[in-house]
């Protein structure tokens, strides 16, 4: 057989729709801002584009291990956080064994995981579409090698707390790679959150996963970073792919670094915005769970389609999961009044 039949049965990862010109794109969690000031700068003047990237990529690594007070090996660079599950998969799990994470979550996780040889093992979302972390934990079998956790969980936004986790740590064997997955961290405004900052270096077998995609506004760019023990770094370096992280990446991200005031002034506007959708989609009558990313979750159940339909046609692309619901990204200015007015003809129309 010319591919192997998982693969062979897999479909490759299907990106967000992209709106009509006067439309809104907010099916796939991207930052509405343009780029910081002094980022494209930054970029045009990394320009050696005939040389490879420098893969020890020191400068950033050092920059961001000051940051979270680790060494620089300690830290560990991916073409996007997406990469670096990848590269964590592969290092601990194979054929036969199990990796187990909540769903509704990360659409990327199966596909990753299918692409080790492992399996999946999921643990659904409680009623209120948080981690059921004892699930989890009675989810764990002797052929576990990864557990990921999604917090705040994409697509439906709540987080886990700090308590919940460090319980769910104590419970976890210390043999079995977690993989702290906080793609959206930098929008959480709920204090009793956990954060993965205040947990490095007390778990030997916990990595924290973070990005500059969304808070940061370099999607376009893929970079994200990872913050564990040496020796699971290694492991993720071992199964990379050699030099994906590009020059052009490492300076966008750098320059970023240097402008934390910005970044904060753009995430609390988001998150301003994410509370003005949440409560008026809240009172039209949707069950929005806690939403702490730069997204809400509506949980349109068997009308999914017909409600992506309806946004898409109002111009607004959102993501639809069928048959759950569909997830709204939190954009520019002007698409929280046009999220809302077709959110309420969704609602009229189910009535
Ligand atoms: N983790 C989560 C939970 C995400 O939602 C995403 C992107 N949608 C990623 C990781 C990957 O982001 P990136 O590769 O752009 O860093």
């Amino acid at each position: 057989m010319l591919l192997r039949p998982e693969i062979a049965s897999l479909a490759a990862y299907a990106q967000g729709r992209v709106p009509p010109s006067d439309g809104f794109k907010l099916s796939s969690n991207e930052n509405p801002f343009d780029p910081l000031p002094g980022v494209l700068d930054a970029v045009a003047s990394s320009t050696a584009l005939n040389r490879y990237p420098d893969g020890a990529a020191l400068a950033l690594r050092d920059r961001l291990a000051e940051r979270f007070g680790v060494g620089t090996a300690q830290v560990h660079l991916g073409a996007g956080s997406v990469a670096l599950l990848s590269q964590f998969i592969n290092a601990a799990a194979g054929p036969g064994d199990e990796v187990l994470y909540a769903w509704r979550s990360f659409e990327a996780y199966p596909g990753l995981v299918t692409v080790s040889g492992a399996s999946s093992v999921t643990v659904p979302l409680l009623p209120d579409a948080r981690h059921d972390l004892d699930g989890m934990v009675a989810a764990i079998t002797d052929r576990t090698r990864v557990i990921i956790v999604c917090t705040p969980n994409n697509p439906t936004g709540p987080v886990v707390t700090a308590d919940e986790f460090e319980r769910f740590m104590a419970a976890v064997p210390s043999d079995r790679l977690v993989l702290l997955d906080e793609a959206y961290v930098e929008f959480v405004t709920d204090p009793s959150h956990v954060d993965g900052r205040a947990l490095i270096g007390h778990y030997p077998n916990l990595v924290v996963l973070r990005t500059f995609s969304k808070a940061y506004g370099l999607a376009g760019l893929r970079i994200g970073y990872a913050i564990g023990p040496e020796r699971l770094l290694n492991a993720a370096r071992s199964t990379a792919i050699p030099m994906s992280v590009t020059d052009l990446a490492q300076s966008a991200a750098l320059a970023s670094l240097d402008r934390e005031d910005e970044l904060l002034a753009r995430v609390a506007t988001i998150a301003e915005r994410r509370a003005q959708l949440r409560d008026g989609l809240l009172e039209q009558g949707w069950q929005v769970p806690q939403a702490q990313g730069n997204f809400v979750w509506l949980p349109t159940g068997i009308h999914t389609p017909f409600a992506i339909d309806a946004f898409f046609d109002a111009g607004l692309a959102v993501r639809g999961f069928v048959p759950d619901g569909i997830r709204v990204g939190v954009g520019e200015e002007d698409s929280v009044g046009r999220v809302l007015k077709i959110a309420q003809q969704v609602v009229d129309h189910l009535r």
